[in-house]
């Protein structure tokens, strides 16, 4: 029987499990990863105003992986031979047929001082620990910034800044101490969000305004002091800082031959294959695609990128040829806990929609609906 070994249990690892089996493979699947839970770090945004608390979003896989027929190793990847289909783990070396990455990316903590900042997106964690911070407070001011990697400038992740943002605004307004404390939004861009699109450029703006939130923008990072945020355009003296810096692949790419981006992801091609390799597939934020340079870093365009590896390796495994490619697409739905604002892109189509009190709902119902297949 062939072997398809998964590296990682995140959204592109599970959609590819899902496809596979949709597909018909009976391929023997291993999943190798150090975590068998799914975290859906997309609510991790309401962590702070306790509409989600962490165990609502860490949902164990035991029952999907028993359901898929799928094995699973605990393990973190440390470094992979695509010439000899080898991936080496901190339990042993293990072999495959076809191999998926789908390790996801990380953040660049290369800034001096990025240790003074939390980095919302770096998990569930992450969240709780500004929700501690953030309850802490009587006032003052609150930093939230973004950057990205500059060798990828797309390799970077802010809707999700901007739904901290307003989510905090809204949160401290309903608290009723909005006043006491001063919110400031800062990026070395002067159009941030730009991959959004330049129509929800300037709603985000006019919502920033709208809501007296402070902006300082087009002035590069120089560093993060425990109490200020410094650039080359000046200061900002902060109580809490909220920084999200640009991404680039895992670490444990170090350690393989695979063919890297400028930005330090896996090169692969439209069908998710890695370039130069006949058996080796990278889905989500762990990889580099030809594509628009707004393709965003996404659970939605993983799962996209996902179905199309699956289907690719279930073709090769059956002897048919791969050719499924996935589409660029972006959607997301900025919360702002009472509302949000829907921005798609697709081809040359860019929808952005104001903020609206029913989105806010369609995204917690969007939740529900995905979570069923895991619970
Ligand atoms: C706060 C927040 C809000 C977001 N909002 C949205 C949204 O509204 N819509 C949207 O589409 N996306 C959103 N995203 C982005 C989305 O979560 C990511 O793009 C998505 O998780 C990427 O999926 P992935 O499978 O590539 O990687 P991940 O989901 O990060 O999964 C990586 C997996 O690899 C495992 N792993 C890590 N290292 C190793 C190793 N060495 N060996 C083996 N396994 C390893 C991890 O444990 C994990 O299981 C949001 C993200 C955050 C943090």
């Amino acid at each position: 029987m062939s072997q398809i070994v998964i590296l990682g249990s995140g959204f592109a690892a599970l959609s590819a499990i899902r496809e596979l089996r949709r597909q018909g493979s009976n391929a023997e699947i291993t999943v190798i990863s150090p975590c068998d839970e799914l975290h859906y770090v997309p609510s991790s945004i309401w962590i702070p105003a306790g509409v989600r608390k962490a165990e609502n979003l860490r949902l164990p896989l035991r029952r999907f992986f028993e359901r898929h027929n799928v094995k699973f190793i605990k393990a973190a990847v440390t470094g992979l031979s695509a010439a000899e289909k080898r991936i080496d783990t901190d339990a042993g070396p293990v072999t495959a047929d076809q191999i998926l990455i789908a390790t996801g990316g990380r953040f660049i903590r290369k800034l001096p001082g990025i240790e003074n900042a939390i980095i919302p997106c770096e998990g569930i964690a992450a969240a709780e620990a500004m929700s501690a911070k953030l309850a802490g407070l009587d006032g003052g001011t609150i930093a939230i910034g973004m950057a990205t990697n500059p060798n990828e400038p797309g390799a970077m992740r802010g809707g999700p800044m901007f739904e901290y943002l307003f989510i905090l605004d809204t949160l401290l307004r309903r608290q009723g101490r909005r006043d006491r404390f001063k919110l400031v939004f800062f990026s070395p861009s002067d159009r941030p969000g730009a991959r959004l699109g330049e129509k929800a450029v300037d709603g985000l703006l006019v919502e920033m305004k709208r809501r007296g939130i402070e902006t300082r923008l087009g002035h590069m990072m120089v560093r993060i002091d425990p109490d200020r945020v410094v650039t080359e355009g000046g200061e900002i003296t902060a109580d809490l800082i909220l920084f999200q810096p640009g991404m680039t692949g895992p670490a444990w790419l170090a350690q393989s031959d695979l063919p890297l981006s400028p930005g330090g992801m896996v090169r692969a091609d439209a069908g998710c294959r890695v370039e130069g390799t006949d058996a080796i597939w990278v889905a989500g934020d762990a990889g580099s695609y030809p594509g628009p340079d707004w393709m965003p870093k996404q659970a939605h365009q993983a799962d996209l990128q996902a179905k199309a590896a699956a289907a690719n390796i279930a073709a090769v495994l059956q002897g048919r040829s791969p050719d499924a490619t996935f589409v660029a697409e972006l959607i997301c739905i900025m919360d702002s806990l009472d509302k949000g604002m829907l921005v798609f892109r697709r081809g040359k189509l860019n929808i952005v929609l104001p903020a609206l009190r029913p989105l806010h709902w369609v995204k917690r119902m969007f939740e529900r609906h995905y979570l069923r297949a895991f619970r």
